[in-house]
């Protein structure tokens, strides 16, 4: 099976900002796009993006999941970058076109036919380190995608890693290339050094989320994250794994979790901790490395509250259970 990512269907939709309006979408190769040398966001970054998944029923049918989320972000990260503001009504119509037209080649469960809307600051002036673009791109790429899991499925180990962030604090919540290309360097020093999977950035002590996950500590009936602020990503996984553990009958408690609270509840052998995001969905954590040494949380195995969390949400997605928040957008 190919890598996560690296397949591309031929087409995507289309659509530039010039003269301050929207050109009308088109489908165009998915493999080539026009940009100057000099545009803006090779230089300057102004680039953000979305991941969003379309998911087959057994019965054939195809239906996006919380598009409208996706779009949302997209809205806030363009205007967080002051790239132009975009059409949202024009970019659910984008994804639904596309998806719609190579619904036959979204893969059958537990695969999906992955969405990547990206928007990029195109105008030509490498002037502009300090000025807004004034064209821009956006486009959506659609890629699909196997099993996450096919390898199986196993508990990560997290390093909290309490000098560095993931990204410059007021860019938390904006789904930016920058941000990862800033994660990167921690987060493979952690793989070297530490033999971990993923750093767990906790400025000041306290966690934040990982290089491109959310993090849910599951002590007994409560589940534990932390609450928005402009600092990280609003996860749309995150999100409806809260709305599902308090249909579950759960607490959920959206708060500051610290490392010392942290490491403490981890010592019961029923906490379980979990990273979230639409790629996996659910992986849990097995193990912390804080200061160089190694604490377990719970039993350090793929728990059965995150298990549980993980087949409810891939139910509604692949309509085996009710929508009952209305989650599902059906295209084909
Ligand atoms: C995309 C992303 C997430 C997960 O968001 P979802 O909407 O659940 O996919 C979490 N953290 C970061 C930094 C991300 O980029």
């Amino acid at each position: 099976m190919a890598e996560f990512g690296s397949v591309f269907i031929p087409k995507m939709a289309l659509a530039t900002f010039e003269n301050n309006q929207w050109t009308e979408a088109e489908i165009v190769d998915s493999d080539s796009i026009q940009l100057h040398p000099g545009a803006h966001v090779l230089h300057y970054s102004s680039t953000c993006f979305e991941g969003l998944k379309a998911f087959k029923h057994q019965d054939g049918s195809v239906h996006i999941f919380r598009m409208d989320q996706n779009i949302a972000r997209l809205a806030q990260s363009s205007r967080l970058l002051s790239l132009p503001n975009i059409n949202e009504k024009q970019v659910s119509k984008m994804i639904i076109d596309i998806v719609t037209r190579y619904a036959s080649d979204v893969p059958d469960a537990p695969g999906a036919m992955y969405i990547r809307p990206t928007h990029i600051g195109t105008e030509a002036a490498i002037g502009k380190a300090s000025s807004p673009t004034v064209s821009s791109m956006l486009y959506v790429l659609l890629s699909p995608v196997g099993d996450y899991f096919a390898n199986g499925a196993r508990a990560l180990t997290l390093l909290l890693d309490e000098d560095g962030q993931r990204c410059a604090p007021h860019m938390g919540m904006v789904k930016s290339g920058g941000n990862y290309a800033s994660a990167l360097t921690p987060t493979l020093k952690a793989k070297k050094e530490s033999h971990a999977d993923q750093v767990l950035f906790c400025p000041n002590g306290y966690i934040t989320e990982s290089a491109a996950a959310n993090f849910l500590l599951i002590d007994g009936n409560e589940i534990i994250t932390k609450g928005l602020d402009s600092s990280f990503l609003h996860g749309v996984t995150r999100s409806s794994i809260l709305t599902i553990a308090a249909d579950m009958g759960m607490k959920v408690s959206e708060r500051e979790l610290s490392i010392v609270e942290l490491l403490e509840r981890s010592e019961k052998h029923n906490t379980e901790a979990i990273l979230s995001g639409t790629a996996a969905v659910v992986t849990s954590v097995g193990s912390l490395i804080h200061k160089g040494c190694s604490f377990k949380i719970g039993s350090g195995e793929i728990g059965p509250v995150a298990t549980e969390l993980r087949q409810r949400l891939n139910d509604i997605q692949w309509g085996k259970a009710q929508d009952k928040h209305n989650w599902l957008t059906q295209v084909a």
